[in-house]
């Protein structure tokens, strides 16, 4: 192993948490690695680009899609190596204390600290299931909404009762022509301002009922026209046409990288990491920030992601250089920033006196 091939952190998942990690990995001048499943950046806010965020401390309502952009020039700030279409399915750490990360590619990076920002792991949707058919594929059949303008003026299903399902329901309330909130149970689950507005809007929510059947069409795309709707507790049949079925059954999980650490990290139901408030898990050098992390007090949100990930990366940073101060001055005293600060404040400067 080369030392120049050994990163200071190597950071896994490039979602929020992972870019705000690589941003402030950069910020306390470590060489900083990120890698990515996917084939591009931004994670769980990719499920949303056009939902509006508004609990991002310090920014106004932003679109997933625009906050996506914003994170990922955050998190370049320092020019991390970014690996992506790889998936780590496992590490290892060695008697000298570096970590060995393996790829499915077959591929292994070498660090002296890691933060696992694996998110809820590699998500892959719940297919609708019709007795008798197994998972079921049409073209208006929709696991995530794109893109909002394709909903206009439409007739609308969708099916689930958790804050997606919800979310979706009350942003596709105003520009489709009908919607349809079908939940096999009798309450929501979500965040209670958002049930209430679901409540009171035109959305009608249809509670212990469940998609039966589906009728398609004959063309060469199948295409579902009408939903047979089973009411659960009485059996009554209910038929829709529709024109867009979206479908909020939650996801199959993959966190097998979590299982297949050594020394075994501790983890919660086996989809989470145990740690604490610092983004310690139980081996040393080894971090966790976002979603995958569970202590007492933590905030599941985007907020929490960026909390967790500077905690970590600060302890990283301890790890490296002991002497260094365990947490980060203010951003301005990076020298880099420092630099830029001046090109930005004299780009204000002219600004301002041109518009005298
Ligand atoms: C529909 C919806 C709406 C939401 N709305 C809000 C909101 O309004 N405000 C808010 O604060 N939060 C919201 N959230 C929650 C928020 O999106 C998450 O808390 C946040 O994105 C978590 O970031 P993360 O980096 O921990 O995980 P993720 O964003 O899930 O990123 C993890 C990344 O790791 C990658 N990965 C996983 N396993 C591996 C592996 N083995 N190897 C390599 N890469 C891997 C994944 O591909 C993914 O890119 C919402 C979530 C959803 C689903």
């Amino acid at each position: 192993m080369e030392q120049n091939n050994i990163f200071d952190v190597t950071i896994i998942g490039g979602g929020a948490a992972g870019l705000f990690a690589a941003f402030y990995s950069g910020l306390r001048d470590m060489k900083t690695k990120v890698i990515e499943y996917k084939s591009v950046l931004g994670g769980k806010m990719r499920v949303y680009p056009e939902k509006m965020v508004w609990d991002v401390g310090g920014i106004p309502p932003i679109t997933g899609a625009q906050l996506i952009e914003q994170s990922i020039q955050q998190g370049l700030t320092f020019d991390p190596e970014v690996v992506l279409n790889e998936r780590i399915d496992g590490l290892t750490k060695t008697d000298d204390g570096t970590f060995v990360l393996k790829a499915a590619s077959g591929q292994k990076h070498y660090s002296k600290t890691v933060v696992i920002a694996v998110g809820s792991g590699i998500l892959d949707p719940k297919k609708i299931q019709i007795q008798g058919k197994g998972d079921y594929e049409a073209s208006n059949i929709h696991y995530a909404v794109e893109t909002l303008k394709d909903f206009k003026d439409k007739t609308v299903i969708i099916s689930g009762g958790g804050n997606t399902a919800i979310d979706w329901a009350n942003e596709l309330e105003r520009i489709c022509k009908k919607v349809y909130l079908i939940y096999r149970k009798e309450a929501l689950d979500g965040h209670e301002a958002m049930i209430k507005h679901l409540l009171s809007s035109t959305v009608e929510f249809m509670p212990e009922t469940i998609i039966s059947n589906l009728k398609t069409n004959d063309g060469e795309q199948t295409i579902v026209e009408q939903v047979e709707l089973t009411k659960q507790t009485t059996g009554e049949k209910t038929f829709l046409d529709v024109d867009e079925m979206i479908i909020n059954h939650g996801y199959h999980r993959d966190t097998s990288l979590l299982k297949n650490s050594r020394p075994a990290i501790n983890l919660l139901d086996d989809l989470y990491i145990k740690g604490n408030v610092n983004g310690e898990t139980s081996v040393n050098g080894l971090y966790a920030a976002g979603d995958v992390l569970r202590f007492d007090g933590k905030l599941e949100l985007i907020a929490g992601a960026y909390q967790d990930a500077a905690n970590a990366v600060n302890k990283a940073k301890h790890d490296i250089k002991p002497d260094a101060r365990t947490i980060a001055m203010v951003s301005t005293h990076n020298d880099k920033l420092k630099a830029w600060n001046r090109e930005l404040m004299d780009e204000m400067l002219d600004d301002s006196n041109q518009s005298f």
